[in-house]
């Protein structure tokens, strides 16, 4: 590792943190330390840096906004990559292009300045545009999948590609890229419709309104836990209905005000939250015979 940091460096890819916590990169504010994390400069940097991961034989992983990210308490050795320097946004009448490091949330605020509608469910997603195209992140009955029209991607052999919306293969929060993680998400181009600036704004701020007031916006999480299982009442309501809303593991509680969040409510570790998440998982397993999908993603827990 401390040569192929040392070439990385010597490259000029771009800035390399060293041993850094985690807890400083995922919306749960937990996680042990980071052996490094590359943020490249741009595309051909980010290639440069995917032929030394090879060259060493190294694992890697791309970091988003880490809203989606549970990683444990231990040290992750493997090499995270940050695309946030991916950050360009061009707007062409209703077509977008934008960098996989852009901010979700910038991007809803982008599309309401040129009245574009079809990205109003973003305003609260605290995620990249990469990491919402490999979640299909969505909310309100929409999601990514509705409004992207193609995504440059590097593959896994170092080529730069386009993949339509059908190759992408978007499903409720699933996409292409979680059968397939060594592709790295570049840019994306979205297709937006033109609406009326005055109602785009009003359905985000009531959204807005509505997501104060039901989620536990002032403690850190990663948003829902579990997806909602079919045929049965929502996860949050089944969470409730065992009694398990404001039960704390260690730092970690289940949200007294949203019982399908899982906050940390003051020095949580990963080990708490996990425990917690798999305590709710157990409890609704004997309850109702149903194994809750977890939404969230376990990082360097094997
Ligand atoms: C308060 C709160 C509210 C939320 N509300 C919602 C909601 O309404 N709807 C919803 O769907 N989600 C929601 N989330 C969850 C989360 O924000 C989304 O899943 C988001 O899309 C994750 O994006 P990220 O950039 O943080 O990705 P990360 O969590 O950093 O990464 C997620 C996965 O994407 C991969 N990835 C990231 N970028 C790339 C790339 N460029 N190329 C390839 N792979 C990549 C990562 O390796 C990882 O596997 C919420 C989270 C919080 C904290």
């Amino acid at each position: 590792m401390m040569d192929f940091l040392e070439e990385v460096i010597k490259s000029g890819i771009g800035k390399v943190e060293q041993d850094v916590f985690l807890s400083h990169y995922t919306t749960y504010k937990v996680g042990g330390l980071a052996r490094c994390i590359i943020y490249p400069k741009n595309v051909g940097k980010l290639v440069e840096l995917m032929h030394l991961i090879k060259k060493y034989s190294l694992q890697y992983k791309i970091l988003g906004n880490g809203s989606n990210l549970l990683f444990s308490d231990r040290k992750y050795e493997n090499v995270l990559i940050h695309l946030g320097n991916l950050n360009q946004i061009e707007i062409i009448r209703n077509k977008i292009i934008v960098g996989a490091g852009y901010s979700m949330i910038r991007l809803a605020r982008e599309a309401l300045k040129k009245s574009l509608t079809g990205l109003e469910f973003a305003a609260g997603i605290p995620g990249t545009v990469g990491g919402a195209i490999f979640m299909n992140a969505g909310a309100y009955k929409s999601d990514m999948g509705y409004i992207v029209q193609s995504v440059k991607v590097l593959t896994p052999d170092l080529k730069i590609i386009d993949l339509t919306n059908l190759e992408l293969d978007f499903h409720y929060r699933s996409s292409f890229f979680q059968k397939h993680t060594d592709y790295i998400i570049i840019e994306a181009t979205l297709r937006l419709k033109y609406g009326k600036k005055k109602s785009i704004e009003e359905v985000m701020a009531e959204r807005r309104r509505r997501r104060m007031e039901t989620q536990p916006l002032d403690f850190p999480s990663a948003g829902s836990v579990f997806r909602n299982p079919e045929g049965l009442p929502a996860a949050g309501k089944l969470i409730e209905d065992v009694g398990l809303k404001g039960l704390s593991k260690g730092g970690a509680r289940v949200s007294p005000k949203h019982a399908n969040f899982i906050i940390n409510a003051g020095g949580a570790s990963a080990d708490d939250i996990k425990s917690l998440i798999e305590f709710v998982q157990d409890t609704i397993e004997k309850h109702y015979h149903v194994k809750l999908k977890v939404e969230q993603e376990f990082v360097n827990w094997e």
